[in-house]
């Protein structure tokens, strides 16, 4: 069976070292919580996640950092596999799926 490259070490320092820059969404460009940590993280909607500015989807590399960045959940999986970043008018709201 193969292993999930997502739960592999270098992943996880990919993750911290992207976190640790404490960047803005870059989605939207809005302040990421970057103080929820651990479960709560896994399901709030601006905790940071690791967005690939090219999708793994589409042949982009998981563990390069020149292809991570930093954005929120709600924002990462609202962006699905569009390559180009999706900046969205504030005003306009989001559907909740
Ligand atoms: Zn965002």
């Amino acid at each position: 069976m193969a292993s999930n490259p997502r739960k592999g070490h270098r992943y996880r320092e990919l993750c911290r070292e992207v976190r640790n820059m404490g960047a803005p969404c870059a989605l939207c460009g809005g302040p990421i919580r970057y103080d929820i940590t651990g479960p709560e993280a896994g399901k709030h909607p601006d905790a940071f996640t690791l967005d690939h500015v090219v999708p793994l989807s589409l042949g982009g590399e998981l563990l390069d950092i020149t292809n991570a960045r930093a954005a929120h959940r709600r924002c990462n999986s609202a962006r699905g596999n569009r390559v180009a970043p999706a900046r969205r008018d504030t005003s306009r709201r989001w559907y909740r799926r």
